[in-house]
């Protein structure tokens, strides 16, 4: 097995006439030594099916080759993805554990086999629905760790309370706990990106409440965020319609209606999402 050098990445983008798109977040990692490290971050094993959205050139995918079971990897830009193995047969004795999937990564509600771990560099620009996408339909993804944009690594991280904490924190909340991992210097990647990159891993654990909630929940965290300044007996109007009805959902989950939404654990989500439930409140 032979990693990719910066001096390979640039000839395969040149030979495929690749001129890396900034809209499909294209900054590929040119230092395999990072790539290794989010590997062992990973603790991917041989007795996991680890996937892998956005493979690029494949800097990353060699690595979880050497480590994995075997490998599913979603590619939107089929020249890439035409590509990747091809890349990896010349390198790699296992290309035969590498599926490739060319199709856009948002698409995807079924794969050929149940990945355990998510493995990825994510394009930047859509990487919290990516992340909540694969967590909602691969029930079977029990951890992981992904790149992204420093600030949203914060963001998915942050704590109640933080000047961090919004929707992508809660939601991401609902399967699994999150940790930042490390940052990455601008310098692993080419084209270098103008912002700065952070490590986040996750390890599922048991939903809060009942899957048929979710809905009502997600309703609730994406109403609370809507205008996060206001109280939750003001900003809640706009999805629960009045003042009168706010209030008794508020009293029944017993939460504060002074309180902000950035002030609520995932949990007290769920017990306005309850009431709401309970009091058969339609919307
Ligand atoms: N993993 C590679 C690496 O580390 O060098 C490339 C990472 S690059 C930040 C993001 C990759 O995601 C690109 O290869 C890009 O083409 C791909 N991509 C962008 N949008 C996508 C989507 N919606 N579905 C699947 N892949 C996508």
């Amino acid at each position: 097995m032979t990693l990719l050098g910066a001096a390979e990445i640039r000839a395969l983008a040149a030979e495929l006439d690749l001129k890396p798109a900034k809209s499909l977040g294209q900054n590929f990692v040119i230092d395999s030594n990072i790539c290794r490290k989010i590997v062992r971050l990973s603790g991917v094993t041989s007795k996991d099916v680890a996937l892998e959205i956005g493979p690029g050139l494949g800097s990353l995918t060699l690595v979880l080759l050497e480590e994995a079971d075997s490998v599913i990897a979603i590619e939107i830009d089929s020249r890439l993805a035409a590509q990747l193995p091809i890349t990896v047969a010349s390198h790699s004795p296992r290309s035969a554990d590498l599926t490739v999937i060319n199709q856009d990564a948002l698409q995807v509600n079924e794969l050929p086999n149940d990945p355990t771990v998510l493995v990825a560099n994510l394009p930047y620009n859509i990487s919290v629905p990516v992340l909540l996408h694969y967590l909602e339909k691969f029930p079977t993804l029990r951890s992981g760790i992904v790149m992204v944009q420093a600030e949203v690594a914060d963001r998915l991280a942050a704590k109640p309370g933080s000047k961090d904490y919004g929707i992508p924190s809660v939601k991401a909340a609902w399967w699994v706990k999150i940790s930042l991992a490390g940052t990455v210097s601008r310098s692993v990647f080419w084209p270098t990106p103008n912002v700065d990159s952070k490590l986040v891993s996750f390890v599922r654990h048991t939903s809060p409440a009942d899957e048929k909630l979710r809905p009502i929940v997600f309703m609730a965290i994406d109403s609370a965020f809507s205008q996060r300044r206001k109280m939750l007996r003001s900003v809640l109007k706009g999805w629960l319609g009045s003042s009168a009805t706010v209030e008794s959902v508020l009293e029944k989950a017993g939460i504060d209606p002074t309180l902000r939404g950035e002030a609520l654990e995932i949990d007290e989500y769920c017990s306005i999402a309850r009431a709401v439930d309970e009091l058969a409140i339609r919307f």
